[in-house]
């Protein structure tokens, strides 16, 4: 019965497709690159570089929570060599390397260009990635000058911008939050003043500083310094209104830099989010960015992490990371098939998904045609599909 349901479901669904692409043949080449893009995605693998970070930011993804303290990190570059060839010949095809701050371990990185073709690097931008790894470097940004200053440390805006103009493989994530709404248009302006490419990061809260703010507990002097229940980062319904919308102006007024869809920043900026969370385990259902046999987080010991996803110290039901967003909608192609539209929102975050995580020079830009192999092998075969 599921089997005969099942192959009926996808038949309906491949027939809708079908229809759409009829109906607008120029979209073919679009939906072809789509699959691709799904299928470098498909084996994707998030690795933690280091333990150590040159910042002290406000509310850190990494060191607000208890997961850092799980693994010790590996210091042998023999066994980071051994470890990324035994990936490489594992079939992965995308590299996620993050930190905390990948950048002070570079020689790192390099072993992982090295066996791992594609792929991108999370930083704070203020240590230069070397020239000759040809991952995209997305590079975090929190607000404008003053702002920063504040969470992260004075100078760390001006320096990535700095460190990255003329970068061909930078790209900035600006991490929007309920404090720094106002500052989009004027921090978005000067990122395009350095020619730098732009897209948004929605402040997406662990669970740590949440039950801080809940307990309304005193500042510290590490990640928890300034906020407090009535004054915070989190996005609330209202602010995600207006998140939307300075977004949604920006994405029209620099086409070319701003590498962000509106369709993803509708759907995203619901406030109900778009997970599906278990209530009793507080796990989101329907994210794809969970570990599981095809995606893995490995920690700075090497090991493999049992934890929830790569980032486990955040709450699934404010999470908004754009990453993981973005990649659990290209593998959830159902939520937009109702309509023709809807079927070119997702044709647009898959896009995104590309133009953030891959170098223009990547072969998959020239994909004409809807059949024929990728121009370059992407180390996927059949057995990774889920999608
Ligand atoms: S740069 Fe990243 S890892 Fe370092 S403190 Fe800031 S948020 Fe945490
Ligand atoms: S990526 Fe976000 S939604 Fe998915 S499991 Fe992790 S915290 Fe939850």
């Amino acid at each position: 019965m599921t089997l005969t349901r099942d192959v009926s479901h996808a038949l309906t669904k491949a027939r809708g497709i079908e229809g759409y692409l009829d109906s607008d043949p120029a979209l073919r080449v679009r939906y072809a690159r789509a699959k691709h893009l799904r299928r470098v995605a498909r084996h994707s693998n998030n690795y933690d570089l280091t333990s150590r970070c040159n910042l002290f930011c406000e509310g850190c993804f990494y060191f607000e929570g208890d997961d850092y303290k799980r693994a010790k990190e590996e210091f042998d570059l023999l066994k980071w060599r051994a470890f990324f060839k035994t990936q490489g010949e594992q079939g992965v095809t995308y590299a996620n390397i993050a930190g905390a701050e990948p950048a002070l371990e570079q020689r790192r990185i390099a072993i992982a260009y090295e066996f791992i073709k594609r792929g991108c690097v999370f930083t704070n931008g203020t240590i230069k990635i070397d020239p000759s790894i040809g991952y995209a470097i997305l590079i975090s940004v929190w607000g404008d000058e003053l702002t920063t200053a504040k969470l992260r440390g004075g100078g760390v805006f001006r320096k990535a911008l700095r460190k990255y103009q003329g970068d061909h493989r930078a790209r900035v994530m600006f991490t929007v939050h309920a404090k720094n709404v106002d500052q989009i248009p004027a921090v978005t302006r000067v990122i395009a003043d350095h020619g730098i490419k732009i897209s948004f990061n929605y402040y997406s809260p662990t669970e740590s500083y949440l039950d801080k703010l809940a307990r309304n507990e005193s500042n510290d002097d590490k990640f928890f310094r300034l906020s407090s229940q009535d004054d915070n980062l989190t996005l609330t319904p209202e602010a995600l209104v207006r998140v939307r919308n300075a977004i949604d102006e920006m994405i029209d007024r620099y086409p070319g830099l701003v590498i962000h869809s509106h369709a993803f920043n509708r759907v995203i900026t619901q406030p109900e989010g778009i997970y599906d969370v278990d209530p009793e385990t507080g796990i989101a259902r329907n994210c794809n960015g969970k570990s599981f046999r095809w995606h893995q987080t490995y920690r700075v010991d090497l090991n493999v992490s049992n934890s929830k996803c790569c980032a486990p110290n955040t709450s699934c039901k404010s999470c908004r990371l754009n990453a993981i967003a973005l990649g659990s909608l290209m593998f959830q192609q159902e939520r937009f098939l109702d309509s023709l539209n809807d079927f070119r929102n997702w044709l647009d975050i898959c896009d995104q998904w590309g133009r953030g995580h891959l170098l223009e020079s990547d072969p998959i830009w020239s994909v004409e045609g809807e059949t024929g192999p990728l121009p370059i092998d992407a180390g996927e075969t059949a057995r990774y599909a889920f999608g």
